[in-house]
């Protein structure tokens, strides 16, 4: 793999409430994005964050902290949020390393408390997120149902990109709402095919209304939206999508997909709107960070010819080698560069880089401003500190969560 173009590049992670479907969907993306090639079940031991001997052995899922995987011209890092609640600062973590967050829900379990919980740490970082609305295929499953709780327990907007074909066990694909189109999962090759048809005439009056809702969200992030809609003037699918996208990075809307992951629908859409909503890491804000002894604010700008400044967001151990996650914002970072690590006074060098896939380490030479790569080499790197070009010290003291102390008594 050469080095990722920056503005094809999402860096993303799944929320969601434990059972909502997040392992499911993360293997989904990972077979779809041809990263694995065959698919396990959560319930037979065979999902591929349980693929590593070892971990079978112990019954429990590591993942990679940050999958790569390509869709189309996209360049996605799945970044691993863990999902059980006693994790929250570990959640804030990976939240503060994340450009945009895919938040899964349960059709038939709704917004449940935990959800709540990761989606208000995600309103404080202002990640802008897709959500996922899943297990539409289920008894009970209740899509108004959720919608409503998504704003009154979130006090989120959400906008209805799809509708459903069919509910509960006769759930067979949506109605794209951009295009009008209906979309149908083939049950035979894993949900591989996706395919377009015209809009089936029951759900032509839901549809339209629909889509009237989609076009006044999008209204309110573009006046000239506005003015068309106000006119009735039709507004093609490819400008409400740019609208819907400002909305979406700005926090203030909140796309909705839905699907049946377990039943490898609605994966191949979600992907797409990973693409088309959610944000490179060139069009957020830039993060700031403090040289050591100033109290100035230095931005530093999501620039590969800038001087190097990346955040350690996880040290894990890899065969007995100490691994190092870096979340690049500025700069280019070489195989066999000094690095300069001005929390711990020290320099380093960080010898070897990898991308992390699902089942094999590719090694690569260099990788830049807005990219995630695993380090190897790095001694005395503690997550949460900051890693400069030597002679640029600078700390991204907003971005360092703490550990949790651990007591020994
Ligand atoms: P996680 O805890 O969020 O990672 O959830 P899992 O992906 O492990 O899913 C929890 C359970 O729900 C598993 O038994 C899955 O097989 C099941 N599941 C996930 N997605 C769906 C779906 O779309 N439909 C149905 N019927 N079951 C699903």
């Amino acid at each position: 793999m050469n080095r990722p173009p920056l503005d094809s590049i999402r860096n993303i992670g799944i929320i969601s409430h434990i059972d909502a479907g997040k392992t499911t969907v993360s293997e989904r993306i990972l077979f779809y994005s041809g990263e694995t090639h065959r698919m396990g079940e959560v319930h037979d031991g065979e999902a591929f964050m349980d693929w590593m001997p070892q971990e079978q052995e112990r019954g429990i899922t590591i993942t990679s902290s940050a999958t790569p995987c390509r869709w189309g011209d996209y360049w996605i890092n799945l970044i691993d949020t863990p999902g059980h609640i006693d994790f929250t600062i570990e959640v804030e973590r990976s939240l503060r390393v994340l450009d945009g967050a895919i938040a899964i829900f349960s059709a038939v379990e709704g917004v449940q408390p935990q959800s709540e919980s990761v989606w208000r740490q995600a309103d404080r970082y202002r990640v802008p997120r897709i959500c996922f609305i899943n297990k539409l295929d289920r008894i009970g499953a209740n899509l108004d149902a959720t919608l409503e709780q998504l704003e009154r327990k979130l006090q989120a907007r959400p906008v209805l990109l799809q509708l459903p074909i069919g509910s509960e066990g006769e759930f067979s694909g949506v109605v794209d709402l951009l295009t009008m189109e209906a979309l149908a999962f083939a049950e035979t090759d894993q949900g591989r095919t996706v395919s377009r048809g015209p809009l089936p005439e029951p759900l032509r009056d839901a549809a339209h209304a629909a889509r009237e809702r989609l076009v006044e969200a999008a209204a309110d992030c573009d006046d000239t939206i506005l003015a068309d809609f106000l006119d009735g003037t039709p507004v093609e699918a490819a400008r409400l999508q740019s609208a819907l996208r400002r909305g979406t990075i700005a926090c203030r809307l909140f796309p909705v997909l839905l699907g049946a992951a377990l039943r490898n629908k609605g994966i191949q859409p979600l992907l797409d709107a990973v693409g088309a909503y959610l944000p490179s890491p060139r069009e957020l804000p830039p993060v700031t960070g403090r040289r050591p002894g100033s109290d100035a604010e230095e931005i530093i700008p999501c620039d590969p010819a800038a001087p190097f400044c990346g955040l350690a967001f996880k040290v894990q151990a890899d065969e007995g080698r100490k691994l190092t996650y870096l979340r690049i914002y500025a700069g280019t970072l070489h195989a066999g560069a000094a690095l300069q690590n001005p929390l711990r006074k020290g320099f380093e060098k960080a010898a070897r880089l990898f991308r992390m896939h699902a089942h094999k380490r590719e090694q690569i030479e260099e990788a830049a401003a807005g990219d995630i790569v695993a380090v190897a080499g790095l001694k005395e790197v503690l997550t949460g500190d900051t890693l400069c070009a030597p002679g640029h010290p600078v700390v991204l003291a907003g971005l360092a969560v703490p550990e949790p102390v651990v007591s020994l008594a």
